[in-house]
């Protein structure tokens, strides 16, 4: 180890979360040595919907970084379907938390490397096409030996003071914690796709996210969301164990999705690019602060288990790892502030993840899928908290309960007569 270079913290993993922790570490404190290194050459693909939201676009100007949204169009509203076709369109409403009511859908291809490319202006030191492989103790007791391998197998080590596993969702950072995987029940899996077309801003009146639940995808849920041009990217997305016990096939779903599509009159071209992949849900988060080493992002669960977004929660999780340990990497405080990380992550989302996971339990029914949004199209309360839910960080309160739980129960004509408002029907 004798005159080896030693980072600060090394962060395995290049995408959103892994970056964002990158960033947040050098606004902190320019002078810290942060290392990351990632098993793809970027730009790399990733299985996603695209969609960030207004926690995203908050993360960004946290460090003045949202000029990487120039120029992408945005997206205004939702139009949620259910089963009978019963379909509503929602503005995103101004969420408590952000600035922002809008959503940009840009292919992760492009939106990866450019948050990548901030870490890089910042001279953090990037290693790709180089792949984790174990780290262990060193004699000295604040640093640890990180083993990597290239593309030709050939194996070198690296030393840093914090590990940061931000290696998706199938994270060898966790294993080597001898952390187990979320079980099916609380994992999903999808698949996305790209196809052309020419006229779905037309067919849904104005740029807008469709979600259409418990139909094409039984017991989960199907999406369109409009990128640049033309391009939509499309997929399917259901609870792991739902899709193992009925013996689903997820091709096939996608398929139906596209012609429920086309039979809305949108025109489908160049279906490409399949590819699917799962969605650990902070459900069931694993214990993320480790001595000298922490969890951000897929590795750690962190996607919504209710509408599969997961980017905002592994970038926020980076900056809060950052914010409570940047000032103690070389004392004896560290182990303790990566717990301080694991609290106050929990502080600000145990809530919100454990509503989100209630609210995907309800929505598994198509019957109450049904009624939901037959309440929601008379009452903007309902679906505006929808919204939140999927869009800010909402949470179940015990009043919220009550009167989402009054909702379901009341005869409709009775909600009618109190509720003002209405959504807009499609
Ligand atoms: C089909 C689908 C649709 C989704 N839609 C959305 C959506 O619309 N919006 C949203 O917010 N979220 C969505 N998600 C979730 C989102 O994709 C993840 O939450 C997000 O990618 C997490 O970012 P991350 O940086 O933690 O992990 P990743 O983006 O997976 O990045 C991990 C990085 O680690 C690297 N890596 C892995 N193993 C190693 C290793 N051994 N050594 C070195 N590097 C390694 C990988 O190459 C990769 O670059 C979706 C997920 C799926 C599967």
């Amino acid at each position: 180890m004798k005159n080896e270079k030693i980072y600060d913290v090394l962060i395995v993993g290049a995408g959103p979360s892994g970056s964002n922790t990158a960033i947040s570490f050098k606004n902190l404190d320019p002078n810290l040595n942060i290392g990351i290194i990632d098993k793809a050459i970027f730009p790399r693909d990733k299985s996603c919907g695209d969609a960030i939201g207004p926690g995203v676009i908050n993360a960004l100007k946290r460090f003045n970084n949202e000029h990487i949204l120039d120029d992408e169009p945005q997206v205004i509203s939702t139009s949620l379907f259910g089963p009978d076709d019963i379909g509503i369109q929602n503005y995103i409403p101004k969420v408590k938390n952000k600035d922002d009511s809008v959503v940009y859908v840009i292919p992760r291809y492009q939106l990866d490397n450019r948050i990548f490319n901030i870490a890089k202006e910042l001279n953090v030191e990037s290693y790709e096409n180089t792949r984790f492989v174990k780290y262990e103790n060193t004699e000295d007791e604040n640093i640890l030996r990180v083993e990597v391998q290239d593309s030709e197998n050939q194996k070198t080590s690296i030393y840093t003071k914090l590990l940061v596993g931000a290696d998706g969702a199938n994270s060898r950072v966790r294993k080597s914690l001898n952390l187990k995987q979320n079980s099916d029940i609380h994992k999903a899996i999808a698949i996305r796709a790209y196809i052309d077309s020419p006229n779905y801003i037309d067919i849904f009146k104005e740029r807008t996210l469709m979600f259409e639940i418990n139909v094409s995808a039984l017991k989960g849920y199907a999406w369109a969301f409009p990128s640049k041009g033309d391009l939509i990217n499309i997929g399917i997305g259901m609870p792991l164990n739902l899709f193992k016990k009925d013996n689903m096939d997820i091709n096939q779903m996608l398929y139906q999705f596209v012609n429920t599509l086309e039979s809305k009159g949108v025109i489908v071209e160049n279906i490409r690019m399949e590819k699917s992949y799962m969605l650990p849900f902070a459900s069931s988060r694993p214990k993320l602060a480790h001595d000298k080493v922490a969890l951000v992002g897929d590795a750690g669960s962190m996607i919504n288990p209710m509408s599969g977004e997961g980017i905002f929660y592994g970038m926020e999780a980076g900056y809060l790892l950052a914010k409570e340990t940047f000032t103690s990497l070389d004392g004896t405080d560290l182990n303790k502030n990566i717990k301080r990380y694991e609290k106050a992550l929990n502080k600000r989302f145990g809530k919100h993840f454990l509503s989100c996971a209630l609210a995907r339990l309800v929505l598994q029914s198509p019957f109450m899928t049904k009624r939901l949004l037959k309440i929601a199209s008379i009452d903007k309360n309902t679906i505006n908290f929808v919204v939140e839910l999927l869009f800010d960080e909402a949470r179940l309160t015990l009043k919220e309960t009550f009167l989402l739980s009054a909702k379901f129960i009341l005869p409709f004509k009775t909600l009618r007569f109190f509720t003002k408002s209405p959504s807009f029907s499609l």
